[in-house]
């Protein structure tokens, strides 16, 4: 947790919205979903001028509603479910929010991470509110190694200690906005979180293994017809399992790294990869009929297994994807997202 630690000296653990407020809080991250942080925070503004309270709620029409929640995204839907929630809160709660996680849970439209920004934010209650942020950056410093926020949420609850649990959401929504989103800018990110995050030292060593062996970038529609060794950054949305030849596995979620040579000549076999339509000659086409190339790397020069070698020292590799004629544990390997 040295890295928690680290980052709680560089951002200021106090959220965005108030303490004692659990009708706001409840409504913003309702309202938060699937809309960038921008709009939501103006439609907030704007919506808590008119609708201050559940009272208000209950009496304004659903139209009214939806013309003050645009543009978030889905407001149509967003203004039905705000409605129900209201009625569901009178009939049920006597126009409360609840203050428990299973009560809350059992309000519509109410998930985990809502239910837990509620008893966080609104009832300094201990929770664990995990979004994409706490999801995607908890597995990227390797506490987790999770496929869902639902099962990040579990872990994190066995695994942190609960001097944590309330202050990790915002200090790692503030971070993933500004540093480690999707694309993560490490080039500015905190020397101190650089040295420790697990998910840098890969990006290096890949930097690495393209100097040494003088590999290059190439666009998939300029890929010369030269001898050489070639790698594959392949992105895989969604985990799932797989069957190449015989075998079978779960792939993770994440970046698969493939190496391979054709002494042949590149264009006709990384073009062979990139087709849509797959032969099932390689094993590597059973992933790449779900995954999708991001990025191809080549080199003239004939370096495929000590490529696979240099790999294996940093990366996960992946069982079954060796090539028939050496002795490298796998030519494939992963990186999460
Ligand atoms: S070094 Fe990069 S991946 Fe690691 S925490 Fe910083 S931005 Fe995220």
């Amino acid at each position: 947790m040295e890295m928690i630690e680290r980052l709680l000296k560089r951002i200021d653990k106090k959220p965005a919205v108030v303490k004692d407020e659990p009708f706001k809080v409840l409504v913003a991250a309702l309202i938060s979903a699937r809309t960038n942080d921008n709009i939501t925070e103006k439609v907030m503004k704007k919506l808590f001028k008119e609708v201050k309270d559940l009272d208000d709620l209950l009496e304004i029409d659903e139209e009214r509603l939806s013309s003050l929640l645009y543009p978030v995204g889905f407001y149509r839907n967003k203004a039905k479910l705000l409605k129900k929630l209201a009625k569901v809160l009178k009939e049920r709660y006597n126009g409360k929010i609840p203050d428990n996680l299973e009560d809350l849970l059992s309000l519509p439209g109410v998930g985990r991470k809502t239910a837990n920004l509620v008893l966080t934010l609104a009832f300094d209650k201990d929770g664990i509110a995990v979004d994409t942020h706490v999801h995607r950056i908890t597995n990227r410093w390797e506490i987790v190694d999770t496929e869902t926020p639902e099962e990040t949420e579990m872990v994190l609850r066995k695994k942190l200690d609960r001097k944590y649990w309330k202050v990790i959401n915002h200090i790692l929504v503030v971070f993933g906005r500004e540093i480690c989103g999707v694309k993560p800018k490490c080039s500015i990110c905190y020397k101190e979180i650089k040295e420790l995050c697990p998910y840098y030292k890969k990006l290096l060593h890949f930097e690495h293994i393209i100097d040494k062996f003088k590999y290059k970038k190439v666009s998939k529609s300029k890929i010369p017809n030269e001898k050489g060794s070639y790698i594959l950054k392949i992105k895989l949305k969604k985990g799932r399992l797989i069957r190449f030849g015989k075998n079978e596995k779960y792939f993770k979620s994440g970046y698969y790294f493939y190496v391979g040579s054709a002494m042949n000549g590149l264009k006709n076999r990384i073009e062979r990869h990139l087709k849509n339509e797959k032969k099932m000659f390689w094993h590597i086409d059973y992933l790449l009929n779900y995954g999708k190339i991001e990025e191809i790397y080549i080199t003239n020069n004939n370096v495929e297994c000590e490529t696979a070698n240099e790999f294996i020292k940093a990366f996960d590799y992946i069982e079954g994807f060796g090539c028939s004629d050496c002795s490298c544990k796998s030519h494939l390997f992963y990186m999460k997202l």
